[in-house]
Order: C-alpha cells, then structure tokens, then sequence
C-alpha cells in the first residue's frame, strides 16, 4: 500500500505550496487568501526514492463552531484517511490558538504526525520555532516549503518506516 500523507494546518502556512512541490504541479491553488483549497486535493509524490499520496487541506482555523464548517470536516476526514500527518504552522506568524486547537485533536487521534515550522526563510529559525514545542506533539521541523528547504530531510525521515 503507498502511504498517504496529509498536509494539515491551519490556512496561509505553506500546505499548497508543499503540495506543489511534492507533486510537481500548479494544481493545487496557491494564493494569499485563506482557506481557498477547500476540497481535499490528492497528488501522487515521489521524492529520495520515496512514493506517497500527499493530500492537501483548505485549512482549519480552530474558530468555527465546533470545527464543523465543511473546510474543517474535510481536513478531519484527511488526518483520518492519512498514514502520516504533517501538521504545518507559520514560524513567522508564531503560535496561534487555532495552532494550538488543531493540536489537541492530533494528540486525541493514533495518528503518525509532525509539526513543521513553515517560512523559516530568512529569520532565526531556532528561536522563532521553540515555542512550537508547546503544542505537545514533539520535534518541530524547519521548512521553507517555497525555497524547497527541510523539505527532502523531513519526507526520508517522515516515510522511513513505510
Ligand atoms: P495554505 O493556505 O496553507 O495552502 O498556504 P499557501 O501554500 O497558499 O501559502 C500561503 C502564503 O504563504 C503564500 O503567499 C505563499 O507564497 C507563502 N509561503 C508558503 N511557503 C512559504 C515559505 O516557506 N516561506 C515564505 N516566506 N512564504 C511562504
Ligand atoms: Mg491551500
């Protein structure tokens, strides 16, 4: 079976971006405006020797009434199809409630997931992602989805057991 890794978080982190560079394609759309993906997009990656299905998400922002609006059942229903769960933040925006409600519903799933530290690109990367570590859900992963940076290092490490 070829693993599925879902690309989580809340909207304007990088998920798009990080799905066209893992699938080579302009297809998911990347835009200045939130939430604008808002089916769940699926493209076929191959990376390091590496095949997955990565799923890209419009984003849940942790404000809607019990996350029940259609873009968040849509990003629940990905973490719950998915292999593996980067949860993607903004290292330059920093951490945000709706980072932190996110979260909370990865820690209650039994789900293989990472936080990854998106837009590290030009500002300290070490001191603008410590304080990723609250969230609970272990190691933070620098990336620059746009400069391709962290991006390989964390995909060979994410898909190693598979
Ligand atoms: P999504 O809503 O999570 O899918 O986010 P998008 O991929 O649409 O990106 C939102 C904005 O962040 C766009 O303007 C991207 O160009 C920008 N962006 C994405 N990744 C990076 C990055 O690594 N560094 C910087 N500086 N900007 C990024
Ligand atoms: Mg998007």
């Amino acid at each position: 079976m070829i693993p599925v890794v879902a690309l989580v978080g809340r909207p304007n982190v990088g998920k798009s971006t990080l799905f066209n560079r893992l699938t080579r394609t302009r297809d998911a759309l990347v835009a200045d405006y939130p939430g604008l993906t808002r089916d769940r997009k699926y493209g076929r990656a191959h990376l390091s020797g590496y095949e997955f299905i990565v799923v890209d998400t419009g984003g849940i922002d942790g404000t809607e009434e019990g996350i029940e609006t259609k873009m968040a059942e849509q990003s629940l229903a990905a973490i719950e199809e998915a292999d593996v769960v980067l949860f993607m933040t903004d290292a330059r925006a920093g951490l945000t409630a709706a980072d932190l409600a996110i979260a909370q519903h990865l820690r209650s799933r039994d789900k293989v997931t990472f936080v990854v530290a998106n837009k590290v690109d030009g500002i300290d990367g070490d001191s603008a992602c410590a304080e990723f570590w609250q969230l609970g859900l272990g190691e933070v992963y620098q990336m620059a989805a746009s400069q391709g940076r962290g991006v390989t290092s964390l995909v060979e490490y994410a898909l190693a057991p598979f």
